[in-house]
């Protein structure tokens, strides 16, 4: 029998976060408490990870840190992952809730999520410099609240209360929006004018639960307009797809994510919804729990649009240790789209000649 193994999260990729080993059990160890029937494997989702919003945002608060020097403000987590937000923290970010803990006149970079056009003016106010670097989707649906609201439709935004990019969006047309959080609110949510509603959404939901919820909302409301495009993005939908084709061949699924990330956790959702045995979500390696193997045979892996690769390979690296060496990419969609940087960035690096921005020059740039 081999020597437990001590497992940490490795220096070169965490910084910040506190490395606490832990004596594992070993693979034979495991083995032993449950035997697998048939040949281990992992079968690894893609798409996965990063998406053209999170790698535009990342990218923007780097360029700023590098063209203006610590510290950068940014509000609110940049993106929803520990791992992004601990890094950037150690290179000078300073994360703060509300622009009230950032000094006059800083520099302060708004969040893929969003913004209301009210935390817009407060930074007017305190004379803010700042980088706007929400998601052009996420952008796309303020856009959406506001020309629906000036037609004075009742906006029925199914989204999480709560959630930044919903409290952004919200803030386009707070008089004339309504917050739909789930099924039981579709069936009571009372309107004044129910010929004249629109429902809109949250990027990052289950496609199939706002689908539910939408369909309850047109049997009360028949005359229920659709917004002229999906809402949920091409990165949420493309990576639910991906793990609803490996879930049902997958006795563990294991999504790589923070627990503030809603794409990570409904990721996590769809895996159980979708046939695996048994789903987790995992910050880090060093999560994941060995008896979580025992009697496994396939493990499904993905991770959230948050997510930076390196967290998934480290997850693979564990596997291969427990026997899960073999590992069959399972591709259901190519992904090429890349957002431009935000303006007021671009402006800045033309400025100092500064090209070495094209998000590593692996795709089309495709104007936000
Ligand atoms: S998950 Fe979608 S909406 Fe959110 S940042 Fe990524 S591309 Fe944009």
């Amino acid at each position: 029998m081999s020597a437990p193994s001590v497992s940490a999260r490795p220096s070169a990729v965490g910084l910040g976060m506190p490395q606490v080993p832990r004596v594992r059990r070993s693979r034979e160890e495991v083995e032993e408490a449950a035997p697998v029937s048939g040949e281990k494997r992992v079968l690894l989702a893609a798409p996965r990870g990063y998406c053209a919003g999170v790698d535009r945002a990342v990218v923007a608060v780097e360029k700023a840190l590098e063209h203006h020097g610590a510290p950068v403000y940014v509000r609110k987590e940049i993106v929803h992952n520990r791992h992004v937000v601990d890094t950037l923290t150690e290179r000078g970010v300073v994360f703060v809730d509300e622009l009230d803990e950032v000094p006059e006149g800083a520099l302060t970079v708004f969040s893929a999520h969003g913004v209301s056009p009210a935390v817009v003016e407060e930074a007017a106010q305190r004379n803010l410099r700042t980088i706007d670097a929400t998601c052009p989707l996420v952008t796309k649906v303020h856009r959406e609240a506001v020309r629906f609201a000036k037609q004075d439709k009742r906006i029925l935004l199914i989204g999480h209360d709560g959630h930044e990019e919903v409290e952004g969006t919200f803030g386009e047309a707070p008089e004339h929006t309504t917050v739909i959080n789930d099924v039981a609110e579709a069936r009571t949510v009372q309107v004044e004018d129910p010929d004249n509603l629109i429902w809109l959404s949250q990027t990052t939901l289950s496609v199939d639960e706002t689908l539910e919820i939408v369909s309850v909302l047109r049997e009360r409301f028949p005359h229920l307009q659709d917004p002229p495009s999906d809402d949920i993005c091409y990165a949420t939908s493309n990576r639910q797809a991906a793990i609803k084709s490996i879930s049902p061949e997958c006795d563990l699924v294991i999504i790589v994510g923070s627990a503030n990330s809603s794409n990570s956790v409904r990721l996590k959702e769809v895996a159980a919804e979708y046939g695996a045995s048994r789903a987790e979500r995992v910050d880090f390696a060093n999560q994941v729990d060995e008896s979580w193997f025992e009697g496994v045979a396939t493990v499904g892996l993905s991770s959230g649009a948050s997510v930076p690769e390196v967290l998934v390979q480290e997850v693979l690296a564990l596997l291969a240790e427990y026997g899960y060496g073999q590992v069959d990419e399972v591709v259901t969609a190519e992904e090429d789209i890349i957002f431009s940087l935000p303006k007021e960035l671009r402006a800045e690096l033309k400025r100092v000649g500064d090209e070495s921005r094209s998000l590593g020059g692996r795709r089309r740039d495709a104007e936000a």
